[in-house]
């Protein structure tokens, strides 16, 4: 999906610079473009989960008889703000949209983008939390 550009910056190597996202990751680029104010994350679209990014809260643990209804209908995480779908037992089906649902097992996560519309299907057996992750300020 379209992220906003909070920065550029040079690379490593001479010629790469580097794009930082507000969605906290950083593309390398062939050139800087500050008119370019927006660009798509390839790291969001296969739902790679940034680096230093701290726990900011999570939620209850839920099953099928206690999951919020909003879960299991198209929903987001706000802008700057991850999400990781943690499954305890059983299965978790996760639907983020744009890419193919997956079935999260016990043991498993699952990482959502910021404002990613998703959905989940917990199964019958299934115990799962989400935890909510952000980059402290400074
Ligand atoms: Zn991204």
């Amino acid at each position: 999906m379209k992220r906003k550009v909070l920065s550029y910056h040079r690379g490593e190597h001479h010629a790469v610079w580097v794009a930082t996202l507000d969605c906290f990751h950083s593309l390398d680029i062939e050139q800087a473009q500050p008119s370019c104010i927006e660009m798509m994350c390839s790291k969001c679209a296969a739902l790679q989960f940034p680096e230093g990014l701290t726990e900011s809260g999570r939620t209850a643990e839920f099953t099928a008889a206690t999951v919020p209804a909003g879960l299991l209908k198209n929903h987001t995480t706000k802008a700057g703000t991850w999400g990781q779908l943690h499954v305890l037992d059983g299965c978790v089906s996760y639907h983020p949209d744009g890419s193919s649902a997956r079935d999260i097992q016990a043991g498993e996560h699952a990482n959502i983008p910021p404002a990613l519309p998703h959905s989940i299907r917990p199964d019958d057996m299934a115990r799962f939390y989400v935890a909510f992750y952000t980059r402290p300020a400074g």
